[in-house]
């Protein structure tokens, strides 16, 4: 008996079989789709009369801030973290803007910081406006032929600049490059530079410790890993935290409040103002629960679902792929030779096969290694040899039509 069961494991997704809009989804790395326990845990909150956390002593109001810390619990937990580690944000767009802002005033003018050539824009643009404001250089650690990273090149770096800080993908959303990111953090740290994680094309995929990847900081969003839109997490270092300046001011994360001055609550309330995603973070845990449950073979199973797709498109001729890297999750990004990939995705959506062409908010890359953008197929552990299959007959009339 096969470890991992995809038809079991889709089972639990009641919109596969409910939707008539969503078809072949093979657009995960934009968002998944929700099971529906986590689906049940929304409900649930506005079923039995919400309340917000942390504030009055009703029975319904203490149920609910024991529920939300205990979220909170889970979903560090589940990362190798402790639970005053964790940050709720509102995803890994946020989790990086609030490093980035709360790092303000803690560099220098020779320094530099570094990012990787394959970062989404959520962790590019948020550096460049550090750089540009504080007249710090801004590195680019290149890739190779294949589309790893250099880190010959990354090291290089290192040795001949003063980094305060790198700033990586664990996966590339572009291309689906899993980078050795312990190994940057270690790079990093022997060099005296920061290092912040960017986790959001990781967490659905891989087993994340970040105790063992010794980041300082891992951002990541719930949306990508079964859970709901507009919640996510930055887990930290304690000491890494505690240099995080707020940026954001309000109720819940103070202590003393004078008409002129306001001192501030232990971590992580002093970086949480305001009323939290109460019903996103009950959500994320519950996520976390199920796809732990399912852990048992699921990592190898998307491995082999990864490895057929990449053989299936490799074979048709007329396709290229955009990178090839040594390893690889998730996610294939691949062009048709001499047709606007427009052109085919416009097929292919037509016939509801959900897949993705452009640039994937990841520019200066997919700028420089393909002609008009990719079209990106990305895998969750609901797809299976099936969906493959037809989403590969399907490409093969598009470029028959196109050509
Ligand atoms: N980082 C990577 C690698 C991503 O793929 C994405 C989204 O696609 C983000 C950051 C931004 O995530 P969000 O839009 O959930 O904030």
């Amino acid at each position: 008996m096969p470890l991992f069961d995809p038809t079991a494991f889709r089972r639990e997704f009641s919109c596969f079989s409910s939707s008539d809009m969503l078809g072949i989804y093979l657009d995960n790395a934009a968002t998944t789709q929700l099971p529906d326990e986590v689906v049940q845990t929304l409900v649930s909150y506005y079923q039995q009369g919400r309340s917000n956390v942390h504030r009055s002593s009703s029975l319904l109001a203490n149920q609910v801030t024991i529920a939300f810390e205990q979220a909170r619990t889970t979903v560090a937990a589940w990362l190798g973290a402790d639970t005053e580690q964790l940050i709720w944000t509102s995803g890994s767009t946020d989790g990086l803007n609030r490093i980035a802002s709360g790092l303000t005033g803690q560099f220098q003018e020779n320094q530099a910081i570094i990012v990787s050539a394959l970062e989404h824009h959520a962790n590019l643009i948020p550096w460049q406006q550090v750089c540009q404001q504080n007249n710090l250089q801004l590195l680019i650690i290149p890739t190779t032929e294949a589309g790893d990273l250099d880190l010959t090149q990354f090291e290089y770096l290192l040795n001949t600049h003063s980094v305060a800080l790198v700033a990586c993908c664990h996966v590339a959303n572009s291309l689906g490059t899993h980078n050795n990111v312990a190994l940057i953090s270690k790079l990093s740290h022997q060099y005296g530079a920061l290092c912040v994680i960017d986790g959001a094309q990781a967490v659905a995929h891989l087993d994340v410790d970040i105790k063992q990847l010794d980041c300082d900081a891992y951002v990541f969003s719930g949306h990508k890993m079964y859970a709901p839109t507009g919640i996510g997490a930055l887990i930290g270092r304690i000491d890494f935290l505690e240099r995080l300046t707020p940026t954001r001011f309000g109720g819940e994360m103070v202590r003393e409040v004078g008409y002129y001055n306001a001192s501030y609550r232990e971590l992580p309330y002093r970086l949480e103002p305001g009323t939290p995603n109460i019903d996103g973070a009950l959500a994320l845990a519950q996520a976390v629960t199920f796809i732990r449950r399912w852990h048992a073979g699921r990592h190898d199973y998307e491995q082999n679902l990864l490895n057929y797709t990449i053989a299936q498109l490799a074979a048709i001729d007329g396709v290229k792929l955009v990178a090839t890297p040594l390893q690889q999750c998730a996610v294939i990004a691949f062009e048709v030779i001499d047709v606007h990939p427009f052109d085919i995705t416009s097929w292919l959506n037509e016939q509801q096969i959900a897949i993705r062409c452009g640039y994937h908010c990841a520019m200066p890359i997919t700028k420089a290694l393909t002609r008009y953008g990719s079209i990106r197929v990305s895998l969750a552990s609901y797809n299976t040899q099936s969906d493959i299959d037809l989403f590969i007959q399907t490409l093969q009339q598009a470029i028959d039509i196109n050509r």
